[in-house]
């Protein structure tokens, strides 16, 4: 299949003809480089016919690489010009337009929304989630597509280089936390290579990385229940379990039982807990 890939070139003068001002406040970062777009796509998997969901695909960049493989793309975009100018730039540059759909809404409310399904599909089932992510909203955006789409197998996205290795953090080390454990309700993390800041227009402070999930089987418990532990827990990071989860449990002496029929020493920090952990001290009846 015929696909061209945007240049930096292309990045100023899409931009121009738009009229967009990248904003911070999106996270409006893009990518000009085809080495960088086809090595995320490479990482994540994605090949011939695969339905791959596209978080804010901007200008384009990741959204042509994808389709290149011969994927099918639906994306959402929340910034209206650029949902409305994508249509345009997939159909000068790729030569089957038809295998590519967008939809303009925020990607934190997707479950109050349909996806666009490409006009070559009846019905689009994503199984790949792969992104450039708007930094502001990355963690956020992981977790809502994965609680809203169980069809989704592989979540291959580009993040902040910190929010990477934090995603993909062991439990007990200095960077895990509440974004490590949630994502791991759902899924495996790793992370995979780092990006530099100089692919993007404009630069970015920092630089990024990519970081792959692979869905797991889901615990059985509440994830609510789950959810406000992983929250109280966390919450307070220096305090000892029994006194971080006396709140959430009712008082410290009835935290101290919960998390002595887990199995968890109540002197211990959250820190050092796994998502089996946090399950078994939701579970306690
Ligand atoms: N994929 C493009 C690339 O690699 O060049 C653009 C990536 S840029 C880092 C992030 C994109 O996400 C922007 O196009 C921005 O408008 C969009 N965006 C920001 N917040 C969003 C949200 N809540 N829902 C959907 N898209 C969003």
């Amino acid at each position: 299949a015929g696909t061209e890939l945007l240049t930096p070139g292309d990045i100023r003068v899409l931009s121009a003809k738009l009229g967009i001002t990248p904003t911070k406040t999106l996270g409006q970062n893009f990518v000009g480089d085809g080495g960088t777009v086809r090595k995320i796509v490479s990482h994540a998997g994605v090949s011939e016919d695969d339905h791959v969901l596209e978080i804010g695909p901007g200008l384009g960049s990741l959204t042509l690489a994808l389709l290149e493989t011969g994927a099918y793309v639906s994306a959402i975009e929340i910034d209206r010009k650029l949902a409305a100018a994508l249509p345009e730039t997939v159909g000068e540059r790729h030569d089957r337009p038809e295998r590519f759909a967008v939809a303009e809404f925020d990607a934190l409310k997707i479950a109050d929304h349909e996806l666009a399904v490409p006009p070559a599909l009846e019905s689009f089932t994503p199984t790949y989630l792969v992104a450039n992510l708007p930094y502001n909203v990355a963690v956020p955006a992981i977790l809502t597509a994965l609680e809203a789409l169980p069809t989704l197998r592989v979540v291959d996205v580009m993040v902040q280089l910190e929010v990477a290795e934090r995603l993909a953090a062991p439990p007990g080390s200095r960077t895990y936390g509440v974004p490590s454990v949630k994502t791991a309700w759902y899924a495996e993390a790793t992370r995979g290579p780092l990006i530099s800041r100089s692919v993007f227009w404009p630069v970015p402070n920092v630089d990024s990385a990519l970081v792959r999930f692979e869905r797991r089987d889901q615990p059985d418990a509440d994830r609510a229940e789950v959810f406000a532990v992983i929250d109280a827990a966390f919450s307070q990071r220096r305090k000892t379990l029994r006194q971080a989860l006396a709140g959430w449990a009712g008082s410290p002496a009835r935290a101290e039982e919960k998390l002595r029929a887990a199995g968890i020493d109540p002197s211990q920090r959250g820190e050092k807990l796994t998502i089996e952990d946090f399950v078994a001290i939701a579970n306690v009846r």
